[in-house]
């Protein structure tokens, strides 16, 4: 990226009303056929105009074209009966009612490629993708033909990585792969949850980023984060491993958050996508607030590796409030690059030279 602090999102946007059911997950489409095709594109448009109005750097799809950000990838897939439901409890959490993996699963045809293109010739920018994660996908299915996480997953990543290749060959600068799960079941991380990840990113010469956050700002992610104490330390159990993984950028929660920042050391060298926008709130940030936990991280990233980010994707906020934070989210970054900048002319310039240079 060519200048510092580049700004993005942790992945999902608002949909017009016109579209879906806002602030809603999962909300049904309003209309089918070729009217959902073109409306989608249409909305994704939009999304990016939004993004780019309100300043953001590294541009996404905002996820306009999917229902869910596992649920539309799977899908996709054969191997998964979506009329056979089974009621399963969703990260240690809260119950959903999933579709069933009765077969092999396999995907017939590329998912997100046809969009990504799309996107990609909207703009010269950098551009991010998203896809689920492994774990998190096995985490929201029921199982009834593995009968192993572990090798759902590994055949989940083999899919992943077949539709990674193709949005990196359809112009995608970062592909991030979302992986909450990753903050609730440690052992399956060290397990096989980085192993599969990796195996989801082989071969790809683009960017590549895991997101692992504390959800959306539904209420069962709300009663979750109450019991989690004054201190959320999960991230201690897993920056260690995807310090050594090969990740390009780790996306994290931090603002309002009690996510200790200097857990953020133990993935240095690591570019890190900083939450500095809160999800879980219809109130925007103020600009400074935004600056202010940039500042904070900086004490644990080197400048040219921290991306201002928000803590997860913003599908369920009303469309206004989202656009405000995106703007926040920009206005602050503007903040702390003028300071960087001017922390960095002063070593460097005698202040008689540049008055002169100046006049
Ligand atoms: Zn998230």
């Amino acid at each position: 990226m060519s200048r510092l602090l580049p700004t993005s999102t942790a992945g999902s946007l608002p949909k017009p009303a016109w579209l879906a059911e806002p602030e809603k997950l999962w909300s049904p489409w309003k209309m089918e056929g070729d009217q959902l095709a073109e409306s989608k594109r249409d909305a994704l448009l939009l999304s990016l105009a939004e993004q780019q109005l309100a300043g953001i750097d590294i541009v996404s799809d905002g996820e306009q074209t999917r229902q869910h950000f596992v649920t539309t990838f799977i899908e996709h897939l054969s191997g998964v009966d979506f009329e056979q439901r089974e009621t399963v409890t969703i990260r240690n959490r809260y119950e959903a009612s999933v579709p069933t993996v009765v077969g092999p699963v396999a995907r017939e045809k590329p998912v997100f490629g046809e969009d990504a293109r799309y996107l990609r010739a909207q703009t010269g920018g950098p551009i991010k993708w998203a896809l689920p994660g492994p774990m998190t996908m096995v985490d929201t299915l029921y199982d009834a033909h593995y009968k192993s996480r572990e090798k759902l997953a590994w055949e989940f990543a083999a899919i992943l990585n077949e539709e990674a290749r193709e949005l990196e060959a359809a112009g995608v600068d970062i592909i991030q792969f979302d992986e909450p799960a990753f903050n609730v079941f440690f052992n399956e991380v060290s397990d096989w949850g980085i192993a599969t990840l990796e195996r989801a990113i082989e071969g790809l010469k683009c960017e590549t980023a895991v997101h692992i956050c504390y959800g959306y700002g539904i209420k069962a992610n709300t009663d979750w984060k109450a019991t989690l104490g004054s201190e959320w330390r999960q991230y201690e159990e897993i920056f260690p491993k995807l310090q050594t993984s090969g990740v390009d950028l780790v996306s994290l929660e931090c603002h309002n958050s009690r996510v200790p920042m200097d857990l953020i050391e133990l993935i240095r060298g690591k570019k890190v996508m900083v939450g500095a926008i809160d999800v879980a709130s219809d109130r925007i940030e103020t600009p400074e607030e935004v600056a202010g936990t940039l500042r904070k991280a900086l004490q644990f990233v080197d400048p040219d590796k921290l991306y201002p980010s928000t803590n997860c994707g913003m599908a369920p906020l009303p469309r206004e409030v989202a656009r405000g934070k995106l703007k926040a989210l920009s206005a602050g970054a503007e903040i702390v690059r003028k300071e960087l900048a001017a922390a960095q002319a002063k070593p460097t310039h005698h202040q008689g030279e540049e008055s002169f240079a100046a006049s």
